[in-house]
C-alpha cells in the first residue's frame, strides 16, 4: 500500500484543504503516514501569508526529499500561487500545484512520477469562478469539524496577499455544504465551525437564495449537529439577523471572532479597512447589548508601515476599554505584491516586538478577566474525546469559547454535557458535571 504524508502550514482553511486531500488520497488506497515517517508521497500544503510561511515551507521540502530521495514531493496552497519559479527552484520539489486543482491532485501524483522535471499545475486563480468541490467525511480532531463554504477575498487590505493568492470569492452550494453537515454530524461530529476566507461574503456572487443566514438556518435542523461556530468575520458583515439568530438558537455559538487589526482610524484607512473605530465599538455595544456573555475575540496588527507610538497607544487605549475574551496579535510582516510592501514607515522589528509583547499582555489579562465571570456558574461543555495528557482530567470547550477541565469518567466523551464552573487554573475553568 502506497503511504502518503502531510504538512499543513496556515489558516483553518488550509487545514481543511488538507483533510479533504486525504480524503482523495484515502479513496485512491493510500495510507495517511506521520509526515515524520518515511512515505512514497509527501505533500506540503502551504501559507505565505508572512515570510516566515515560506521560509518554513521550503525547509519542509527539502526535509521531505532526504527522508526518502525516491519520494514524490508536492507543494501545493498560497505560496507556489503566488511564487511558482520560487518554489521550482527549491532542491526536491516534484511538483507544484496553487490554491486550485486540488481536486486532481492524486493523478497529477502520478503524472509527477513519470516526468523528469517538476511539474508546474498553478492556475490563474483570478480567473476562477467557481467553489472547488472536494468533500470530507473525517476531521482530525474528534468531537469538531471545519466546514468550508467559501473560498477568496474581494477586499485588498492593504497589507494582505490572500485576495491574490486565494482569488475571487467563491461560495459553496447551501445544497453541497448542508450535505457535508449531515454527513459529518452522521459520523459522529457533533460541533462545526464554518470556515472561509471571507466568511462574511458567503453567496454575495449567487444571488439572494445563498447567504450566511439561510444557511445557519438550514444547518440548525440537522437533528445529530449540536453546535455550529463561525471562524471569524467582519464587524461589519454582523446582521442584526445574525445577532438575533445567535441570541434565540442554542445551536450557534455565542462567540465571535471580529477582526480589529487597529484602534486607530488613521491606521484603519491606510490598511484599506472599511470601517471606523466608532463603528467597530457601536457594533460590540450592540452585540453585548442583546447576547451579554457573548464570546467577542479579535485579531491586532501591530507595526503596520506608519503606525506611530501615538497610533499604537490609541489601539491599545481602544482595545482596553472595549474589552475582549481574547486577542490574537500579530506583527505586520511585508508582503511583496501588496500595497503597503511599498509604504515609507516601515516599522523596526524591536519596536513591533514591544507593541506586540505589550498587547499580549493585555490580553492575557483580558481572557482572565473574562473567564473570572464565569465561577459558580453552570455551561454547557462539549467534552473532547482525549484526556489532558499533563493532568489526566476531561476538557472541553463552551459554546462562549471557554476551555473547561472536568474530573469524571470516559463515559462523557464526545458528549455535551452541562458544567457548574468552581475554580480556574492555568486558562481553564476547573468544574464538575451537574447530572
Ligand atoms: S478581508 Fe482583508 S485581511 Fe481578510 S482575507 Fe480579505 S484582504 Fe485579507
Amino acid at each position: 500500500m502506497k503511504r502518503v504524508g502531510f504538512y499543513t502550514l496556515g489558516c483553518k482553511v488550509n487545514q481543511y484543504d488538507t483533510e479533504s486531500m486525504i480524503n482523495l488520497f484515502t479513496e485512491a488506497g493510500y495510507k495517511v503516514v506521520d509526515f515524520q515517517e518515511e512515505a512514497d508521497v509527501y505533500i506540503i500544503n502551504t501559507c505565505t501569508v508572512t515570510h516566515q510561511g515560506a521560509r518554513k515551507s521550503r525547509q519542509i521540502t527539502r526535509r521531505a526529499k532526504r527522508r526518502n530521495p525516491e519520494s514524490i514531493v508536492a507543494v501545493v496552497g498560497c505560496y507556489p500561487q503566488v511564487s511558482p519559479d520560487e518554489v521550482l527552484e527549491v532542491s526536491g520539489v516534484d511538483l507544484i500545484v496553487g490554491t486550485e486543482g486540488r481536486k486532481e491532485i492524486v493523478e497529477l501524483i502520478e503524472q509527477a512520477r513519470l516526468a523528469k522535471e517538476p511539474l508546474n499545475f498553478v492556475q490563474n486563480v483570478m480567473e476562477t469562478e467557481e467553489f472547488e468541490e472536494i468533500p470530507i467525511t473525517e476531521s482530525k480532531e474528534r468531537t469538531r469539524a471545519s466546514l468550508k463554504i467559501e473560498d477568496g477575498c474581494d477586499r485588498f487590505c492593504a497589507y494582505c496577499i490572500i485576495p491574490y493568492t486565494r482569488g475571487t470569492v467563491r461560495s459553496r452550494d447551501l445544497s453541497e455544504a448542508v450535505a457535508e453537515a449531515e454527513r459529518l454530524a452522521q459520523n459522529g461530529f457533533e460541533e462545526i465551525v464554518l470556515t472561509g476566507i471571507h466568511l462574511g461574503a458567503y453567496g454575495e456572487e449567487k444571488g439572494e437564495a445563498t447567504d450566511l443566514i439561510s444557511l445557519i438556518k438550514e444547518l440548525i435542523r440537522i437533528p445529530d449537529l449540536e453546535r455550529i461556530r463561525l471562524s471569524s468575520i467582519e464587524a461589519t458583515e454582523v446582521s442584526q439577523e445574525l445577532i438575533d439568530l445567535i441570541a434565540d438558537e442554542k445551536k450557534l455559538c455565542r462567540h465571535l471572532h471580529l477582526p480589529l487589526q487597529s484602534g486607530s482610524n488613521k491606521v484603519l484607512k491606510a490598511m484599506n479597512r472599511d470601517y471606523t473605530t466608532e463603528e467597530f465599538a457601536a457594533k460590540i455595544t450592540q452585540i453585548r447589548e442583546q447576547i451579554p456573555e457573548i464570546a467577542v475575540t479579535t485579531d491586532v496588527m501591530v507595526g503596520f508601515p506608519g503606525e506611530t507610538e501615538e497610533d499604537f497607544n490609541t489601539t491599545y487605549g481602544f482595545i482596553k476599554e472595549l474589552g475582549f475574551s481574547d486577542l490574537h496579535v500579530f506583527k505586520y510582516s511585508k508582503r511583496e505584491g501588496t500595497p503597503a510592501a511599498k509604504f515609507d514607515e516601515q516599522v523596526h522589528s524591536r519596536v513591533k516586538k514591544k507593541r506586540s509583547a505589550k498587547l499580549r499582555e493585555l490580553g492575557e489579562r483580558m481572557a482572565e478577566e473574562y473567564r473570572d465571570k464565569f465561577i459558580g456558574k453552570g455551561l454547557d461543555v462539549m467534552i473532547e474525546e482525549e484526556r489532558d495528557h499533563r493532568t489526566g482530567l476531561l476538557t472541553g470547550l463552551t459554546d462562549n469559547y471557554l476551555k473547561v477541565m472536568v474530573d469524571a469518567g470516559d463515559s462523557y466523551q464526545g458528549e455535551l454535557v452541562s458544567v457548574k464552573l468552581v475554580d480556574t487554573e492555568d486558562n481553564y475553568l476547573i468544574g464538575s458535571i451537574e447530572e
